[in-house]
């Protein structure tokens, strides 16, 4: 981190400002230029305010030379990650396609889901029993009961579970699930992340719906910081000035979290798009710029899914998704 510090400061203010550095056990480079002192910190500053230290009067300017997550950062772990879920692995050149209903809505319509998408290949079984819907009174999902079916989906399939928590009290009944997911609206809930950090399952954890990329790593690091290192992360589109689509699926977050990050990143096409017919283009553009997996909500009878059908594929659809981006695998960036 640099501090540019304001001409004429006095003295007693620098000699504060050095030696309170000094006892937070930075090494400091100080530089005096003719017009402006500069002063280099060397050390972990992930701990730092930078807002703080910019509101100090003897402080012009702040920069952050490295960035603030660590366990996260692909320069202190240059391998990718590979997180195993049963037969089913994500990163480090594997690929693997979640697939499910947006929701668990009886064990007829997810077992049958259930099925067929795994004879098209689908390595993991989402579904979700706790929903975070706009409207109190939409369809909130099954809660413990989804959780339940989920169970007896995974039992007769082998597929392993991926189902989304929205609530720290909930994490009792999530002790058989594989794949915790954080939805975006939860993307920045410090305390569950924090709680999440200090169990064993992968977290799928997905981009809020207005947040940056470095929003995204710095909560991927709240996980990590309390000891799991199992992160997945998931872009599934951003808001924008765009209305035509849900929302706007950030292709380039995905080569450019790649050179960030060691973590996996596996894209959303049918929360990005709200569309059916737009989830197999974004599907393959998605494998194309190397993205270690894609999450699609299938379902048996979409126009009467009581939860997304509009952006939901029949599982003929996916079928042919699943081979189309088998196809252009090989061809991958990487
Ligand atoms: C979901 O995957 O079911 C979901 C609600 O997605 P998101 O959190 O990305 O909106
Ligand atoms: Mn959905």
């Amino acid at each position: 981190m640099i501090l540019v510090l304001n001409e004429n400061y006095e003295q007693k203010q620098f000699d504060n400002l050095i030696s309170w550095l000094k006892s937070k056990d930075f090494e400091l480079h100080v530089s005096k230029g003719l017009e402006s002192t500069v002063v280099g910190l060397i050390g972990d500053t992930s701990s730092l305010d930078t807002d703080m230290m910019e509101s100090l009067d003897i402080v012009k300017l702040v920069k952050r030379v490295s960035e603030p997550y660590k366990s996260a950062n692909r320069k202190f772990h240059p391998l990718d990650t590979v997180v195993e879920v049963g037969d089913a692995k994500i990163g480090g050149g594997n690929f693997s396609i979640i697939a499910g209903p947006c929701s668990v809505e009886s064990e007829q319509q997810l077992c049958s889901i259930a099925e067929s998408v795994k004879k098209s290949g689908a390595g993991l079984l989402r579904g979700g029993a706790f929903k975070p819907r706009t409207s109190p009174y939409a369809f909130q999902g099954l809660r413990q009961k989804g959780i339940d079916l989920l169970m007896a989906a995974k039992e007769k399939t082998g597929l392993p579970i991926v189902t989304e928590i929205m609530d720290i009290s909930h994490l009792p009944l999530f002790e058989n699930v594989d794949v915790i997911q954080v939805g975006a609206r939860n993307m920045q809930n410090f305390e569950l992340l924090k709680e999440l950090g200090h169990t064993d399952k992968p977290i799928l954890l997905k981009r809020g719906l207005s947040s940056t990329i470095d929003e995204l790593l710095m909560s991927a690091e709240y996980i990590m910081a309390g000891g799991n290192e199992k992160v997945i992360l998931c872009e599934r589109g951003i808001r924008t000035f765009e209305q035509k689509t849900r929302n706007t699926l950030d292709l380039s977050a995905i080569p450019l979290l790649k050179s960030l990050t060691h973590l996996p990143i596996i894209v959303d096409p049918s929360h990005a798009t709200g569309i059916a017919k737009l989830v197999e283009p974004m599907s393959l553009a998605a494998a194309a710029c190397g993205a270690d997996g894609l999450i699609i909500e299938v379902h048996n009878d979409p126009p009467h899914a009581l939860c997304d059908g509009q952006q939901s594929l029949t599982p003929e659809a996916f079928d042919d998704l699943a081979n189309k981006v088998r196809a252009i695998l090989p061809y991958a960036y990487k």
